[in-house]
């Protein structure tokens, strides 16, 4: 039987980066807050101490700050035909857990999404006409454009000290950014992150192939740095332990180092750890969340009742609670009936690594950081004539050395020696002479991939497991293929001595990390037969509950996720406070 607790004005579900600062802006407009997070309080100082922090076996291995599979997992299988299986290692996607979520051991890649990414049904049959996009791709816009975006873009990056160059500001293209971009009302807060050799060379040798390179935005940042909270970050050391480990030298953005300092001492919010929410409760009209149902370490369940409930949890989470809680029409992928669930998508990464003449280059990879590089944008999203290709989408490519840990980043020359003293010496010989140019690229909604309650398999609470069924659309793999050869002929031109060449190929497979950017399965939209909240975020069946993450997503961009999300998160917050407040209800798209 849970225990009922006094009440609050509104209820965030997980405290990473849009739990925070939704949470932030609402305590602002003088809210009663809480914050539920299923993980253990983190910080800087105790957490990421500069004496343990780069511990690549602790972090890296053995996963130590992301959820733990014996906690809560998935079950995946790519097509329906196949009985789903538990994901027993998070190995193709590390989902967060405790304060600050994924933001503690992300990169720091900070994108905005192109101006046709929100209109992209729209932009596609514009451009190519309706029969470019195959039938069984459900792609669709987002409900609101580059321009309502823009604003929310700026705080984002303002509030994470996000360090780059601008394109394109207010319309006039700016010598050194991207040339692709959206305008945008003013530069990044800080100068772009100075560069190492890899990163130079292949900006020199992009440029002569007449593409335009570009310094990758970053939130680790170039200088020391003040947010408009009063938050002060450090400049990046280059250190290189950045992805999947906590920042030791506060230069980061995470919610730790940008907005709990504030947030934390705001006697209006309240945070509770250790506790995982399982599952908002509904009124007995089914149209009115009242609050949520938790569980704490001991096993002790407490109901939470709240006007406001904000599911803020990672993506997967987000989707799973509504399914457990009966808020939306769950997707029905035979039929074609539901949304809760549908447009899921992943994210194509490719690496191609090129292998150089030890005695003439040395890029000196341990060197580097999770969002350090330079980039080019001539082959993502539709940046380049789709027309003859017989595929859409395409993604950002770049050199961005990440680090170089010695247990997991070994990479060796095809025809290698795998095991023993050759694969040693290939080891030893280009450790310090190899160099990996990447893509990460779109993927996009296709009517098979979706997210739905598993039938078999539960959680330690006995709830059924959240089931992925999603497998890589053709037209992905022909995106892929086309964009890793022209990531392979800067590599070669770079003067490379082999290649090794890694178009996705086959099917998705659990097993390899490939990115955290999963997305979908709530998406956003101004049609409630194809979406599951509307564009401020709000659930069109129950208008009391808002979810921000990735999962409001209708497909995905050839960019990462975060900048966006970031942005979703202060413009739902901005609804809330200056419109729903005023009159609690279903928001109409002004
Ligand atoms: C290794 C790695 C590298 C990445 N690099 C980049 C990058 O370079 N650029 C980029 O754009 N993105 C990157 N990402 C993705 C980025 O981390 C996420 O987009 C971002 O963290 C999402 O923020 P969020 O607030 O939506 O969710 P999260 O950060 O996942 O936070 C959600 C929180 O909710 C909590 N929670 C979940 N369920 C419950 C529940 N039932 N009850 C209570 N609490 C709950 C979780 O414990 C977690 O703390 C990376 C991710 C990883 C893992």
């Amino acid at each position: 039987m849970a225990r009922k607790l006094p009440r609050k004005d509104v209820v965030v579900i997980g405290l990473g980066w849009t739990g925070s600062i939704i949470a932030n802006e609402l305590c602002d407009e003088g809210l009663d807050v809480v914050a539920l997070e299923r993980g253990p309080w983190r910080d800087t100082a105790t957490d990421f101490n500069i004496g343990y922090a780069p511990d690549e076996l602790r972090y890296n291995v053995r996963q130590e700050l992301m959820l733990r599979p014996a906690q809560e997992t998935v079950t995946a299988r790519n097509n329906a035909d196949q009985t789903a299986l538990p994901m027993r290692h998070f190995g193709s996607f590390h989902p967060g857990n405790g304060v600050g979520g994924a933001g503690v051991h992300w990169a720091g890649i900070t994108w905005r999404f192109s101006p046709a990414d929100f209109r992209l049904r729209s932009h596609y049959t514009e451009r190519y006409g309706a029969q470019s996009i195959p039938e069984d791709m459900t792609i669709q816009d987002w409900g609101l454009t580059y321009e309502d975006m823009e604003p929310y873009y700026d705080r984002f990056e303002y509030l994470a000290g996000v360090s780059g160059k601008a394109g394109n500001l207010n319309g006039q293209m700016q010598e050194g950014g991207n040339p692709f971009e959206g305008a945008r009302q003013r530069e990044y807060p800080n100068p772009p992150m100075m560069q190492t050799y890899g990163p130079t060379l292949f900006a020199e040798t992009a440029a002569k192939m007449g593409y335009k390179p570009f310094p990758i935005p970053s939130s680790l940042l170039s200088r020391t740095y003040t947010n408009p909270l009063g938050v002060t970050m450090g400049q990046c050391t280059f250190c290189g332990f950045c992805t999947n480990y906590g920042c030791a030298n506060y230069s980061k953005a995470s919610a730790q180092t940008t907005v709990l300092p504030v947030l934390m001492r705001k006697s209006n919010f309240e945070l509770r750890t250790l506790c995982e929410v399982l599952k908002v409760n509904l009124d007995s009209s089914g149209k009115k969340a009242t609050g949520v149902t938790y569980i704490d370490t001991s096993g002790n369940e407490y109901e939470q009742p709240a006007d406001l409930v904000i599911l803020c949890a990672f993506m997967l989470d987000n989707v799973r609670l509504m399914l457990l809680s009966g808020i939306g029409t769950p997707y029905d992928h035979r039929a074609g009936t539901g949304t809760l669930g549908r447009n899921f998508c992943y994210q194509m990464a490719n690496q191609v690594v090129g292998f150089f003449d030890p005695a003439k280059y040395n890029f000196n990879n341990f060197i580097g950081g999770g969002a350090t590089g330079m980039a080019i944008d001539e082959f993502n999203n539709d940046n380049f004539d789709h027309g003859p290709l017989g595929f859409l989408g395409g993604g950002s490519t770049r050199c961005a050395p990440i680090g170089a840990e010695p247990i997991s980043r070994r990479p060796t020359p095809p025809g290698s020696p795998t095991w023993g003293s050759g694969w040693k010496k290939a080891v030893r010989d280009s450790y310090l002479s190899n160099l990996s140019v990447g893509c990460e690229a779109s993927s996009y909604a296709n009517r098979g991939n979706f997210l739905d309650l598993d039938p078999t398999y539960t959680d330690r609470l006995g709830r059924p497991l959240m089931r992925i069924t999603f497998d890589f659309p053709e037209n992905d793999l022909k995106m892929s293929d086309y964009v890793t050869r022209k990531v392979a002929e800067i590599v070669r031109a770079m003067g490379a001595q082999q290649i090794d060449e890694n178009p996705r190929t086959g099917h998705w497979s659990v097993v390899p990390y490939q990115s955290t950017h999963v997305v979908g399965g709530t998406a956003m939209g101004m049609d409630p037969s194809t979406s599951v909240v509307n564009p401020y975020l709000q659930s069109w069946d129950v208008p009391n509950v808002f979810t921000v993450g990735a999962n409001v997503f209708p497909q995905n961009s050839g960019y990462n996720p975060t900048g966006t999300v970031g942005a979703l998160a202060f413009r739902a917050a901005d609804a809330i406070r200056s419109r729903y407040l005023k009159s609690p209800g279903p928001l109409v798209h002004a």
